[in-house]
């Protein structure tokens, strides 16, 4: 009961990429940088397993961007004359590289991790993946010309790459769709196909993140356009409920989701978000066993998972431990008090 896991990222130590960034430039490349992003994946699931978590993950140690990491094994695609484009509904301007040919795997993208990750936990393990819609809306094309094919495209090799996994001996899967929360009518049109698509056949367990970013200034700002109660949820869960992904990852404390939406994703186990990304205070253990506790309300003790609101990339390495122990710790007291 009430098993833990994190959205997917943590920090990056300072002597594999730079800090206190969500674009980190590598300390060092070829051979050297393999064995750091080795080192870095070994030190989190260590860190993760003495903090007391249930579902560990790489950390996300070898990829410099939670989209990019994966673009950057994919052949048909322009890195060299990135465009300007306006991303999440024009929230953020970012640099994008650009669709140029037909979208083709040139390599195993996530292959180095999971392997060393499986070789060094008996944990359960979980590998994320950006979403087909987050990828699209974080991407230029030149060559699909309609973005719904397009997004079948990139789920057509998130599928390959999921298989893969799988036979890798990966857990969880978990597809990371923060554009959920900002498009909800087209999730409904072809997000949660394209979605499925990328986890068509797959037998391991398949999740699904949907957050409002990590804790970066700009969308702290967007965050205070969206008023007092935030319902995005409340229009793509009933959706998400009747579909075949396995498990929603959800961000809830310190935010203004309303938690009796958590109620419309009936059949679903659900990531709870207990750990906020977006301070430094860490929460205390009771904190954390109050907003379990909050979140039983809407969801069965056998489908709650205490989760945090999203990646920790951004935060400092000690803050990020912080959180990892008091996330455990929390869910240890939550799980006491419903004996
Ligand atoms: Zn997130």
């Amino acid at each position: 009961m009430f098993e833990t896991t994190i959205a997917g990222s943590l920090p990056k130590p300072f002597w594999l990429a730079e800090t206190d960034k969500l674009w980190p430039a590598w300390k060092s490349s070829g051979a050297e940088l393999e064995k750091a992003k080795r080192d870095a994946t070994l030190l989190w699931l260590k860190e993760q397993e003495d903090a007391g978590l249930d579902i560990v993950t790489d950390g996300e140690q070898s990829r410099q961007h939670f989209v990019h990491g994966f673009l950057e094994s994919v052949a048909g695609i322009d890195f060299d004359h990135k465009v300007k484009m306006g991303i999440r509904d024009n929230r953020y301007d970012a640099m994008v590289p650009v669709v140029v040919g037909p979208l083709k795997l040139k390599e195993r993208v996530h292959q180095f991790e999971a392997r060393i990750a499986r070789a060094h936990t008996k944990k359960k393990l979980k590998i994320t993946m950006p979403g087909p819609m987050t990828i699209v809306d974080t991407i230029a094309d030149r060559h699909y010309g309609d973005k719904v094919k397009l997004a079948m495209a990139f789920a057509e090799l998130l599928n390959q790459e999921a298989r893969a996994l799988e036979k890798d001996g990966v857990d969880v899967i978990q597809f990371d769709e923060p554009a959920f929360n900002v498009y909800m009518s087209e999730v409904k049109i072809w997000g949660i196909a394209a979605l499925e698509r990328a986890a068509r056949g797959l037998r391991c367990t398949t999740c699904v993140h949907i957050c409002y970013g990590y804790g970066i200034k700009a969308n702290l700002d967007w965050k205070q356009t969206l008023g007092g109660e935030w319902r995005q949820y409340e229009e793509i869960f009933p959706a998400l409920a009747k579909s075949s992904i396995k498990q929603v990852s959800l961000e809830c404390i310190h935010s203004h989701v309303p938690p009796e939406l958590m109620k419309l994703l009936k059949g679903k186990d659900v990531l709870v978000g207990v750990i906020d990304v977006a301070t430094d205070k860490v929460e205390t253990p009771q904190e954390v066993a109050a907003a379990i506790r909050q979140a039983l309300k809407y969801v069965p003790r056998n489908r709650l998972y205490p989760c945090t609101n999203c990646g920790m990339a951004p935060m400092s390495r000690e803050i990020a431990i912080a959180k990892l122990k008091a996330l455990a710790a929390g869910a240890a007291l939550a799980r006491k008090r419903s004996r």
